[in-house]
């Protein structure tokens, strides 16, 4: 009954979705799209199915002989509604876009269709996407057309509300566990509904309330519907103890707050805008670099994960940089149009189709928020140094926190459990490795973490042995267990090494790459790590100097004699991808 967080699961593998959801709601699911398109559904309609997945409700009301649009973000969906329309034979009836609810203003013109129909949608968005999608349903719905939603909401009622959380609550924390991700039942569809344009007709509800189908007509007066205004959050807004110190053990997993506009000081027409991603992290930092500023920040909706790992793993892109600039409306609030993005950002965000989709013209600030303040009084210029990515010693530290504590805890309860005297041993084992590794990084000899963990290792156990035997205490080998576990405990904390305190590709990477694993949920993403050596073409180069902006190892270099950009220091170049899908001129290539 509380499947719609398990639908986040069953989403990442599209061939068993019909089949989950079906299974996990108890076929309800599928009795709700039959009921929509019995119910609602006349031959000849023109029908919208917002987040239409597989294409379930598309082929029942295509079959009624309705003309279907479905819209999906998902590449892997939509191949399966494609190959279920044409094994009915019912092509000439559908058509799919491969899209999200902020490119409805592209794609459809006004008053386009009789119905638009929405299934467990609608609480993955956040309230301000709801509202620039209720705007835009408006507006393409014919006049006196019909909405029907169906989706997760909160149950109305004291006991039901707890029932409902009790359960959810595991069945939430699993799902962020397996998939990284969560679901927010909406507070009360109805009243959204009917504040945004239309008469509310009615409301069924099911599964102890918490699961909810609406259906309400376009007012007749309601004519094309204006852009509603979007309210800025004040930057106190996500400042939670639970949360902050959740960043700092738990960076394994997305920390998300609300994306949307925030107001920093009092900013005005004129203010600058920053863009950021949703990490909980990166958002306080870049709020208090911003502190003392007047600005806009928009934060883009990046599933909670950091501004780096989003933009190569395909979270923070071009679609949802333009999808916040759209939905909060941030062109309403300045008089300019210019962007500034985060450094970071660079392998994923085209700015010249951001330009042409939204009207503001992007540059990319420093590389860490706490020089904002200084690319500001440069008047958006920037020093080669505040481009570089730097992991010093705090950096490191805190890495070794974060991507460890959460398995040192797990393997510290297991102890607890079987001998708990060894808690103290292995702990000490757990942390002075780490930190030796982490902090040594730059001095230990070699260019790879699990060489470099295989090495501590052997100094640990000749290190144990030899006092042992110094000692006078016991064989060496009394210590086998404690020598095999430090093996193991180097080999983990050198698996990922380089690539967390160096931002280069890894063995880990390496590894699942030969094993054919290109990402693991949203921990891991190999998209933008493509091996091969940069390649400059000095022909096609104009010297815009746009790659020395974004390479965050400081490959380019400015020949000042010359006049000409050139890589100065390839064997530095990561293979990030960044300066290669900024070039204006495809001067950058890795082959
Ligand atoms: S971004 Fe491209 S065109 Fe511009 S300096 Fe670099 S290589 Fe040359
Ligand atoms: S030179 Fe290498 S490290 Fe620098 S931006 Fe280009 S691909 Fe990334």
């Amino acid at each position: 009954m509380f499947s719609y967080i398990f639908m986040k699961i069953l989403e990442s593998r599209p061939s068993r979705y019909d089949r989950g959801i079906n299974i996990l709601t108890l076929g309800h699911a599928k009795r709700v799209k039959k009921e929509i398109v019995d119910k609602y559904v006349r031959a000849g309609m023109k029908i919208l199915d917002i987040g239409c997945g597989t294409g379930e409700l598309m082929e029942y009301a295509a079959r009624k002989g309705a003309y279907v649009t479905g819209i999906d973000i998902s590449e892997g969906m939509l191949c399966i509604a494609q190959k279920r329309f044409e094994d009915v034979e019912l092509c000439d009836k559908a058509e799919f876009n491969h899209a999200g609810i902020t490119d409805l203003d592209r794609l459809f013109e006004d008053r386009r269709f009789d119905l638009v129909t929405s299934t467990l949608v609608f609480s993955e968005l956040y309230p301000d996407e709801r509202q620039w999608a209720y705007t835009e349903i408006n507006r393409v719905l014919k006049d006196s057309g019909t909405l029907v939603l169906a989706g997760e909401v909160k149950p109305q009622g004291f006991f039901k509300r707890l029932i409902h959380f009790l359960i959810r609550l595991p069945l939430a924390a699993a799902t962020y566990l397996i998939a990284q991700t969560g679901t927010r039942a909406v507070s009360d569809m109805t009243e959204e509904i009917s504040l945004s344009g239309f008469e509310v007709q009615g409301e069924q509800r099911t599964l102890l309330d918490s699961f909810s189908v609406v259906w309400a007509r376009k007012k007749s007066n309601a004519g094309t519907a204006e852009p509603s205004t979007i309210s800025a959050f004040s930057s106190k807004r996500d400042w939670s103890i639970a949360k902050t110190f959740w960043d700092y053990i738990g960076r394994w997993f997305p920390s998300p707050v609300e994306p949307g506009l925030r107001q920093i000081g009092a900013p005005d027409k004129n203010a600058p805008v920053f863009i950021t991603c949703n990490f909980h992290l990166t958002v306080r930092r870049v709020e208090k670099a911003l502190s003392g500023i007047d600005a806009w920040l928009l934060v883009a909706p990046t599933n909670g994960i950091n501004v780096w790992c989003a933009a190569c793993g395909g979270e923070l892109t071009t679609q949802s940089v333009s999808g916040a600039v759209k939905i909060t409306r941030i062109a309403n609030k300045v008089s300019h149009r210019r962007l500034v993005l985060p450094q970071f950002s660079a392998p994923g965000i085209d700015i010249r189709q951001l330009k042409q989709e939204t009207g503001f013209n992007s540059v990319f600030g420093p590389a860490y928020a706490k020089d904002i303040p200084k690319f500001l009084k440069m008047n958006g210029e920037k020093t080669s140094d505040m481009c570089l990515a730097k992991y010093p010693l705090s950096f490191r530290l805190e890495m070794l926190l974060s991507m460890n504590a959460l398995i040192w805890a797990f393997i510290a309860a297991f102890c607890l459990m079987i001998n708990p005297g060894s808690l103290f041993v292995f702990s000490l084992l757990f942390w002075g490795a780490g930190i030796v590794l982490y902090a040594g990084y730059p001095w230990i000899p070699g260019n790879s973490g699990w060489l470099k963990g295989l090495g501590l290792s052997i100094l640990i156990i000749v290190g144990t042995g030899t006092g042992t035997i110094l000692s006078g205490h016991g064989d060496w080998h009394n210590h086998w267990g404690w020598m095999l576990a430090s093996v193991i405990i180097c080999f983990w904390l050198g698996f990922d090494l380089r690539g967390i305190v160096e931002g280069s590709a890894s063995e880990a990477t390496g590894l699942l790459e030969k094993l054919g694993i290109h990402s693991i949920g949203k921990f891991y993403s190999s998209r933008s790590k493509t091996k091969g050596i940069l390649k400059h073409d000095t022909v096609l180069c104009t010297g815009c100097r746009t790659c020395m902006g974004v390479c965050p190892k400081g490959v380019f270099d400015l020949d000042k004699r010359e006049k000409r950009v050139f890589a100065a220091r390839p064997e530095a170049c990561f293979t990030c991808g960044a300066c290669g899908y900024q070039c204006p001129e495809h001067a950058l290539k890795i082959s």
